[in-house]
């Protein structure tokens, strides 16, 4: 299997290529050549525990890693850092189940792959027989960041660097990243959102005179955010997975459409789902919730992408994103395979703010189904799944929730669906006792972890008990324009 760019001007590389480089030459990203078709049988798939289907969907992908490669990393990734006895767990609340991806280490789905990346770029690069030091740089929008630190601290010949809006994240958030400790790690807040924190890391990337500079110093740049098809790729796992639980545990039969309603910002997790469905997981609709940052429900209802909007800072702080990144790729699958076409599109999007696109691509969108959710539905949702089943879901996955049912309710619609639940409530404790009427007054973000477990009866998980205690290790912030000079001091270059 060989790896091209959205926008067609790069040549084929491989899969470890691809996970090395990040973001192809052109400023396009990096898509394997063709979708492989599973050809097992869910019933075969439903008895493999989440390790032996990561190894198996991989191994489709990854074709330049041995089997024997690929199990390693899979073993190390998901070893009892993750809570659950199945990875990640599937809990039926209403008519729909809540695909709980949130019991790795940082308590937010961004754990299935980030888990993994460390080990599929360290094989990469001793594969490509590279022995610069690799720099991984990284806008976050909250969860991100934690989760990539999390797997790259004190990774020998790695260093990492996570930018995140100093405003936009949550105080859970932001304690689990400022407290990451490991001598090749930095985290810096930026004076901007999330857009800011993504545009200065691309522009970073898209300076070939800058990289050459750092190559020569000894350094490559690579990426941890989901625009690197190393973190794409294990995130198609969950969705087959959850689906061959389902048919084991006789909710649908083999064969039978499922809907999947995916929280989404940089339309990552969604666009994973939707390649599940090209390699053959019956899916029907494809659920796509936003917050108030609705961009991409106006992009689904009318094909026109516009960026002439405010940036609202909601309750579902890592989806706040105008600049869904990952939306390229489905571009290049609806344009029928037209690199030109996503390069012109791309160009619009830079120079006007906007785009409108095809007839034709329109029809490609036909198997999504866009709707919103404001912060006022948001926290109504978690009472309401609380109330009537007692289970705790978190802002996001409350937008989720949110959109699943008004969907439910215009269409009629009753097919089985999963809703990927991204985050633990934890990590949202202030939002998520204000829904509950839980009182917070005079608590701050930590003290509530205690009052949310003695409220309802979960626990707080414990890779976050203490953590208002460790030590603060960073604490640079920096304005949007000055984060390659952070770069600069950080490498001493
Ligand atoms: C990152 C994130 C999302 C959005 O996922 P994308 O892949 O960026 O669309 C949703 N919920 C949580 C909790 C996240 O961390």
């Amino acid at each position: 299997m060989m790896y091209r760019s959205t926008r067609g001007r790069s040549s084929f590389i491989t899969s470890s290529e691809a996970i090395i480089r990040g973001i192809a030459e052109d400023g396009g990203l990096y898509i394997p050549a063709c979708i492989p078709k599973i050809d097992i049988s869910f019933s075969e798939l439903s008895d493999m525990s989440y390790k032996q289907a990561a190894a198996y969907i991989l191994g489709k992908f990854l074709t330049d890693f041995s089997e024997d490669e690929l199990k390693e990393y899979i073993g190390k990734a998901y070893d009892e850092k993750f809570t659950t006895a199945e990875t990640v767990a599937l809990t039926k609340a209403d008519n729909a189940f809540f695909l709980e991806l949130y019991h790795g280490p940082t308590l937010a789905f961004k754990d299935m792959a980030l888990s993994l990346l460390p080990y599929l770029l360290k094989g990469a690069m001793k594969k490509n027989a590279i022995t610069k030091e690799l720099v991984i740089l990284t806008a976050t929008s909250g969860d991100t960041g934690k989760a990539a630190l999390e797997g790259f601290a004190g990774v020998a010949g790695t260093k990492i660097v996570v930018f995140y809006p100093q405003e936009g994240v949550s105080e859970i958030q932001k304690r689990q990243m400022i407290t990451q400790e490991g001598e090749n790690t930095l985290v810096v807040g930026i004076r901007g959102n999330f857009d800011d924190a993504q545009n200065g890391v691309k522009a970073i990337f898209n300076d070939s005179a800058y990289r050459d500079r750092l190559e020569k110093k000894g350094y490559l740049l690579s990426s941890a955010n989901s625009i690197n098809i190393g973190r794409l790729i294990p995130q198609l796992v969950y969705y087959f997975f959850a689906y061959a639980r389902l048919v084991r545990n006789s909710v649908i039969i083999d064969g039978e459409k499922i809907n999947i309603a995916v929280p989404t910002g940089n339309f990552g997790n969604i666009l994973a789902a939707f390649y599940a469905k090209e390699m053959g997981l019956p899916v029907n609709k494809l659920i796509c919730a936003s917050n108030e940052n609705n961009i991409l429900y106006d992009f689904i209802r009318t094909g026109v992408y516009d960026m002439h909007r405010s940036f609202k800072t909601t309750v579902s702080p890592s989806m706040d994103i105008l600049i869904s990144s990952n939306l390229e790729r489905l571009l290049y699958y609806i344009s029928g395979e037209d690199g030109s076409a996503v390069e012109a599109l791309m160009n619009r999007l830079e120079a006007q703010g906007k785009y409108e696109i095809s007839k034709t691509m329109k029809k490609g969108l036909k198997e999504f189904w866009g709707g919103y959710a404001d912060d006022e539905d948001t926290l109504s949702r978690i009472r309401e799944v609380y109330g009537k089943y007692k289970y705790i879901i978190d802002t996001h996955t409350a937008v989720a929730y949110s959109v699943y049912k008004q969907y439910a309710e215009a269409t009629g619609d009753s097919t089985v669906t999963v809703i990927a639940s991204t985050a633990s409530p934890f990590k949202f404790t202030r939002s998520v006792c204000g829904s509950l009427d839980i009182n917070s007054a005079g608590l701050d973000d930590f003290e509530l972890l205690k009052q949310l477990s003695d409220s309802t009866g979960l626990e707080v998980p414990p890779t976050i008990k203490g953590l208002e205690s460790k030590n603060i290790v960073h604490d640079r912030i920096c304005g949007k324009e000055e984060m390659m000079d952070v770069v600069n001091e950080f490498l001493k270059v």
